[in-house]
């Protein structure tokens, strides 16, 4: 089989525009993604982040390049605000639940995981800690404080004037830093950002180390330089985040970076930001405390993979908008892909007939450009139907879909996809009893027996699907949004 050999073109935010990707080593693709402050269960919005970063690693494997990815855990140091200003989160979820920082940062790390297992996420090569990197943080800082850092009370600060080209990334104009407020006093410019955070007087954090700046703990920034630094390399291939990193996190970053290698080199060679979702209720906001996390929605009754499918109709750089009803859809058009598979296999060892292999380039064609997820999507719906190519040759075909999209379509049944709301009073076999008695009563043309059950599961929240052309016996009925 040939390799899917259209060039990759990636959109790289540092330069604004789309770029063929070059990989430093082909041996060894290096990619770091920001990962989650572990202080509160990730919301629908931060996993979409991450499939974002799984299309990209997949993408990248499928066409051939081995791949050391890493996704950082931040259990330590990102403050309420990404300016320096407002409480560490972690400490403050310590401080408001009254339970020990470090079990909610097991406790939210494990969950996380849990919710990347559940949307069929590839496991990153590592999920390096924040504070298992502190030494490293330490070094790291003692090494650029004398060109690039000063002292303030409160701890260490880079000062941004000290690095070429400060806030490229951002595009910040240059009189734009001095209009934002500036929450801490005495810095030089309002674009500076801590190092290193001091503990004040008489404070005792429950996460402090020791340091030349006395005791507390590392600015938020540092830990991204310094982990894919330690992982990657002083220069790799791709760093991701949600596209809030492009304003202040990833400049900051890159200050970091320049100032430790004594260079103009930002880090890594393609900077990608996958745009927002969007709730117009306002649920999406962790800090808020109100918002929508995978287990949520998996409660009401949808499979995790169709969130990945919902996620995957939308371009990673586009916003995107979470509704109910389109969440519905997406649930939708996953059964309708499993339907149409099972079928498939029900006639796997007819004579094998055509070739699928113009389906696996017009796939590579638009994953390579830019990673064209909606655009792949309708060529795995064409290549399933397509009548010219025997069942067997459309599901070995599938692979190329399932390792690139990560639809599990391969493996998922309709059973999977059945998942009943957290609020369902009848068990899988209490529906099928009632059916099997319902079947009956039609059979004795007893219909009013036959609605009574059928309202009797209605009411229970299961819809009877009579004649449904895909052949459903039943499907949850979906709570309002
Ligand atoms: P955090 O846990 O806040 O550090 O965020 C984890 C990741 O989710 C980061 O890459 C953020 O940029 C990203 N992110 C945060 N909010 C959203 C959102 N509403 N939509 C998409 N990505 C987001
Ligand atoms: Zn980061």
């Amino acid at each position: 089989m040939t390799a899917p050999a259209t060039p990759l073109i990636l959109y790289n935010s540092l330069t604004r525009a789309p770029e063929p990707f070059r990989p430093i080593d082909p041996a060894n693709v290096r990619v770091y993604s920001c990962g989650p402050t572990v202080y509160n269960y990730a919301h629908i919005g931060n996993l979409r982040a991450y499939v974002f970063t799984d299309t990209l690693s997949r993408v990248l494997r499928w066409k051939g390049w081995p791949l050391t990815h890493i996704i950082n855990i931040t259990d330590v140091g990102h403050l309420t605000s990404d300016a320096d200003a407002g409480d560490d989160k972690m400490e403050a979820a310590a401080r408001k639940s009254g339970r020990d920082i470090w079990a909610i940062a097991r406790h939210y790390t494990d969950a996380f995981k849990r919710n990347l297992k559940d949307l069929g996420i590839a496991e990153p090569t590592r999920f390096p800690l924040a504070t298992e990197h502190v030494p490293q943080m330490i070094d790291f800082a003692k090494t650029i404080e004398s060109k690039h850092c000063y002292r303030l009370p409160d701890g260490l600060y880079f000062d941004v004037t000290t690095v070429p080209d400060y806030g490229r990334l951002a595009r910040h104009q240059e009189d734009e830093g001095e209009s934002r407020i500036d929450p801490v006093a005495g810095k030089r410019h309002p674009a500076d950002f801590a190092i290193w955070r001091a503990s004040a007087p008489g404070e005792q954090r429950q996460m402090e180390w020791d340091s030349p700046w006395g005791p507390g703990a590392p600015g938020w920034h540092l830990e991204c330089s310094v982990m894919s630094k330690q992982y990657l390399g002083a220069q790799f291939d791709i760093h991701t985040g949600g596209i809030d990193h492009r304003e202040i996190h990833h400049p900051n970053e890159i200050a970091q970076n320049q100032a430790h290698s004594c260079t103009p080199d930002s880090g890594a060679n393609i900077w990608m930001h996958n745009n927002f979702l969007v709730d117009r209720t306002g649920k999406m906001s962790k800090s808020s405390g109100e918002f929508l996390t995978l287990q949520a929605l998996m409660d009401r009754g949808f499979h995790p993979l169709a969130y990945r499918l919902m996620c995957l109709q939308a371009h990673y750089r586009s916003e995107m908008e979470f509704g109910w009803d389109g969440l519905a859809a997406a649930q939708v058009r996953l059964k309708r892909l499993v339907q149409t598979v099972e079928g498939l296999r029900t006639r796997a060892d007819a004579p094998e007939k055509g070739d699928a292999a113009s389906y696996r380039e017009r796939l590579d064609v638009a994953l390579s450009d830019d990673l064209a997820t909606p655009r792949a999507l309708p060529v795995l719906d064409e290549m399933l139907g397509d009548k010219k190519l025997s069942p067997g040759v459309r599901l070995a075909a599938l692979a190329d879909f399932d390792a690139t999209l990560g639809l599990q379509l391969s493996t998922l049944t309709r059973a999977d996809l059945r998942t009943r709301p957290k609020t369902a009073t009848l068990g899988e076999s209490d529906i099928e009893e009632q059916l099997v008695e319902r079947r009956a009563a039609r059979a004795d043309k007893d219909f009013a027996r036959s609605d009574a059950i059928r309202d009797t599961l209605l009411a229970a929240g299961v819809e009877v699907m009579d004649g449904d052309p895909l052949g459903w016996d039943w499907k949850p009925v979906l709570p309002e949004g």
